[in-house]
Order: structure tokens, then sequence, then C-alpha cells
């Protein structure tokens, strides 16, 4: 049962964002930046956000060579190196927006493991390649690192590094991007879903579930960054969910290689997380399985990660793996996000797939700027 004061003043906003991930937050942070006086709220069902933005392996990247190989299949060399310089700029504009101490931002360098020994011979066309976005070399052979990293000589052929990459404390750079949007202004409701939508003549009128039944809000724009649960809202988006896998080992006696490491075309990744090795991937190995919104941990994932962990990335050193989590991305045949404004009022920015971490702030502003367009 609603007040008169709650009907009059708390049910109505100028904006409502459902979803507080990344793009979510980048979204109402910028549409309220430019738009002070208006309404904006952010609806998480989560008490914290509940798909990819707190689960992630926090690396600033925009791909390595063989997983740039691989998105050549599905996409074009235009169309590449488009989403290339937004995943590099997105990295930039998120670490200019929320400072780099604050989200404890480290050049560290991105590297990808080699099995075949031949990776290096790519390296010089694929900067040739990045030249025109990047102006000086991005890939470099670096081999010689292969023992003070550690790694299986036996195993482990050729390391190719990227200059460009670096790793965020994903958990702090959440935070602050909270922080942010709580200090320009933004409302927040956590732990609560949104059913359904209904666009109306003057806006959107949305239900949301509470303790006491549900809800029906009302707003004039209505932003969905619901990333891979979309579709329970919008059936006709084109994305399917994909599940994603992380280990942490227990603290290590021994100092942890530094760096932003990657194998098998990018499916696989680890890197320090303080003294400890923070591992993931794999989904390749059960695609069907983990085309899935739910939470959990896939034991054949599992169980070759720690194989990897122990047989290659740190064979022989004592170490055990603490405990694991999931996460919830989106994904779509073209590599590029999608951005839909599926009725007068809504408008949707969806499908990250992973490498949201460089991709949502600027998919979040370009969304604020689409909504600012468009605002009563
Ligand atoms: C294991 C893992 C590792 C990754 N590693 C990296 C990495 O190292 N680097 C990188 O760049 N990217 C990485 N990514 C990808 C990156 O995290 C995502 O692309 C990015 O976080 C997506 O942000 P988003 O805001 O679009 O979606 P999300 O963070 O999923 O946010 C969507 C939010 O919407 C909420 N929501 C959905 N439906 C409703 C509803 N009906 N009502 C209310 N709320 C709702 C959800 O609870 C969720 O919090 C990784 C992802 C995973 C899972």
């Amino acid at each position: 049962m609603l007040s008169y004061w709650e009907k009059s003043t708390l049910i109505h906003h100028d904006l409502i964002v459902i979803g507080s991930g990344i793009v979510g937050l980048s979204a109402a942070l910028h549409y309220q930046l430019a738009h002070p006086k208006k309404k904006v709220a952010v609806i998480e069902r989560g008490l914290f956000p509940s798909g990819a933005s707190t689960k992630n392996a926090g690396f600033v990247c925009f791909g390595s060579i063989s997983e740039l190989a691989e998105n050549a299949r599905t996409d074009s060399q235009d169309e590449l190196l488009s989403l290339v310089e937004k995943r590099y700029k997105g990295g930039l504009e998120l670490r200019q927006l929320l400072g780099d101490s604050r989200i404890n931002y480290r050049p560290v360098g991105g590297y990808e493991l080699d099995f075949d020994g031949d990776l290096h011979e790519r390296v010089e066309a694929y900067n040739d390649w990045l030249k025109p976005l990047f102006n000086e070399p991005v890939f470099c052979d670096a081999r010689d690192k292969i023992p003070s990293f550690g790694f299986s000589q036996a195993k482990i052929k050729g390391l190719v590094k990227n200059q460009f990459e670096g790793s965020i404390d994903t958990g702090k750079m959440m935070d602050a991007f909270a922080r942010k949007a709580r200090e320009a202004g933004v409302q927040f409701y956590t732990q609560t879903e949104v059913l359904h939508y209904q666009e109306q003549t003057h806006g959107v009128e949305v239900t949301v579930a509470t303790t006491d039944g549900p809800l029906r809000l009302f707003t004039y724009q209505l932003a969905l960054c619901t990333n891979a649960f979309t579709k329970a809202l919008l059936p006709e988006a084109d994305l399917e969910p994909g599940r994603g896998l992380v280990l942490i080992t227990k603290p290590l006696t021994w100092a942890p290689p530094q760096g932003t490491f990657h194998y098998h075309s990018g499916y696989n990744y680890f890197r320090n997380a303080g003294n400890r090795i923070l591992l993931g991937g794999a989904r390749h190995l059960d695609l069907k399985g983990e085309t899935t919104t739910k939470e959990g941990i896939n034991t054949l994932l599992k169980e070759q990660l720690t194989e990897d962990l122990k047989s290659f990335i740190a064979p022989s050193r004592p170490l055990e793996i603490d405990y694991a989590w999931s996460g919830i991305m989106a994904f779509g045949k073209e590599k590029a996000p999608l951005l839909l404004h599926p009725s007068i009022h809504v408008h949707a920015a969806v499908r990250l797939g992973g490498m949201g971490v460089a991709l949502g702030t600027g998919l979040g502003k370009e969304l604020a700027q689409r909504l600012g367009a468009t605002t009563s």
C-alpha cells in the first residue's frame, strides 16, 4: 500500500537503468552528470551486481594474437580494427574516469603462451595491422621471460607480449564506479528484480518484485543494461549467455608471475591477485553446458584448469586451489556489443562478450548520450 508521499515523489523517475554492472553504472553516471536535475535510478536484482562485472578476471585487454585471429573468422578486418579501438580506448576511458590508484590499475603487460613455438612469426604482421591505432609496435617476442616466469619450458615454447595490457582490481573498480554514481545523485535499489515493463504514451511502467509483492514504478526513459539476462525482458535480443569459471589459489609462499596471461585463443587466462594466482576460462571445453544463465561450477573445466596450473603454469611449485566462482557473460555471432532502441522510451546496451571491462564504460557513455538526445 503506497502513501501519498511515495506516490507523489518516490515512484516517478526520468531514467531507470536496469542492471548495476559496468554498463548500467556508466550509463547512469554519464546521464546524471549531463543532466544533474533529472531523477535517475539503477535497479539491481542482486545485493551486488549479479552477472559478470564483479566476477571477472580484471584484465584490461583488447585481444591476444590468436584470439584476434579467431575473431577474424566471423568479423571483417575493418570491424575487428574498430572493435580493438573501442576496447583499447574503453580501457583508457575507464582508467581516466575512476583513476588508476582507485582501481589498482597495473600496467603489467599481457602475454600469450604458445605451445607450438611459432607465434612470434605473426608479431610483425599484427603490429603492421595495428599501427594506425597505436603508432608503435603492440606485440613483441618475449620467449626470454619463460624461465623467470617459472613456466614449464618443455610445454611452453613461445611467449608474445602485448605492452598495452594491464590489470585492475575488479572489486575496487565496481566500488569506485558505484560511489561516483551515488555522488552524482544516482539512486540505487538493490535486491530488486524487474519483472517486466510496459511502454506507455508518456513513458514506461516498470514492475519490480518487492517483499510486499509487485510494485509499479514509472519512468520517462528505460535503459536495459542486463547483458546475458536481457532475453527475459526483451526476447528478441540477439544474444546467448555464456558462463565463465574462475579459480583462485590459496596465498602462495613464492612470488607468482606478474602480468596478464592468455592461452588457447583467449579462452584461458591467469594473473596474480596479490600473492595468489587467479585463473579461469576453458569454456570451449563444454560450450553447450556453459550456455546458461545459471551460476555453477563445471567440474570438467575446474579439473582442466587445475591440471594446467600444475603442469605448465607453475610446475613443481607448492600450491592449492582455495575456491572457485562463476559469472555470466553474453555473446553473439559478431563480437560488437548491441545498442538497441526497441520502443520509443526504451533503449538497451548489452552483449559485451568477454571484454566488457574494456568496452563497458564507453558503451554506457554512448547509451547515456542516446538517452540524452531524446530527454523530455
Ligand atoms: C569469469 C569472467 C571473467 C571475465 N574476465 C574479463 C576480463 O578479464 N576483462 C574483460 O574485459 N572482461 C571480462 N569479463 C567480461 C566482463 O566482465 C563483462 O563483459 C562485463 O562485466 C559486462 O558488463 P554488463 O554491465 O554488460 O553486464 P553485467 O555485469 O552482467 O550486469 C548486468 C546486471 O543486470 C542485472 N539484472 C539482469 N536482469 C535483471 C532484472 N530483471 N532486474 C534487475 N537486475 C537485473 C544483473 O543482476 C547484473 O548485475 C569476464 C566475465 C566473466 C564472467
